[in-house]
């Protein structure tokens, strides 16, 4: 086993010296500083600055849910566009640091923006085990880690859990038609809740169902405030 990692060690150093590592957006060759994407991208990143305006679109879709201190979204999503190509990597192609790397980003961006203190704990919208499974990593606890880091926090990875289902066969594929809103979520462990200011974080907002759930679970704790993150959201 041991000498199996030194092989693949070696071996991927090896490659890197013939393979070369690429932009993960733009293609172009990366040099030694530069991690998964090139200067250029990482400066043209779609980033929507939405922490600048409190009553911004996110915060207006999803406190109808529950009152919030803050939500943000990193960067917008277009169909082709770069974050694609970011989520596109961090989801299928076991590539979870740049989600990580996203999030540290994005913790500095707010630190140096004001938000020191603003947040206790990071807690990510928990993945359905099967995908768990399937993907070995939960791709919103990848950014979560980074933006914690960022932050100066920490992020309580099972500080929600989704409740296994325990409905029949017959009564499940009925359901899976609405996978995402279908899931019971639960807290993992409450005291890292009460009184505290939680963040949620996620990757895409979509519908916002999701997320809506989760705060729902989040607010019977009694937080001391909640706010959301998502790395992206669609374009309008
Ligand atoms: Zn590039």
């Amino acid at each position: 086993m041991k000498n199996n990692s030194i092989i693949t060690l070696f071996l991927n150093d090896f490659l890197s010296l013939i393979f070369p590592q690429h932009c993960l957006t733009c293609n172009q060759i990366l040099v030694e500083s530069e991690e998964q994407l090139c200067t250029n991208c990482r400066f043209e990143l779609p980033e929507t600055n939405d922490f600048k305006d409190k009553n911004n679109d996110l915060y207006q879709k999803l406190s109808v849910y529950f009152p919030l201190q803050f939500a943000s979204s990193y960067l917008v999503f277009t169909k082709l566009g770069k974050t694609q190509k970011i989520l596109h990597a961090l989801k299928y192609y076991n590539n979870p640091e740049i989600g990580e790397m996203l999030g540290r980003w994005y913790g500095n961006i707010l630190i140096s923006n004001g938000f020191e203190n603003q947040f206790d704990v990071v807690i990510p919208v928990p993945l359905h085990p099967k995908k768990l499974k399937l993907r070995g990593y939960n791709q919103s606890a990848a950014f979560g880690k980074g933006l914690a880091s960022g932050l100066h926090i920490y992020q309580e990875e099972n500080g929600l859990i989704r409740q296994k289902n325990t409905v029949t066969q017959t009564k499940k594929k009925r359901m899976e038609r609405w996978d995402n809103v279908s899931d019971i979520f639960e807290v993992g462990n409450k005291d890292i809740i009460y009184q505290k200011k939680v963040l949620l974080v996620d990757d895409v907002i979509t519908t916002g169902a999701t997320i809506g759930e989760c705060l729902k679970v989040l607010h019977q704790h009694q937080p001391e405030s909640l706010s959301v993150i998502t790395i992206a959201t669609p374009s309008r």
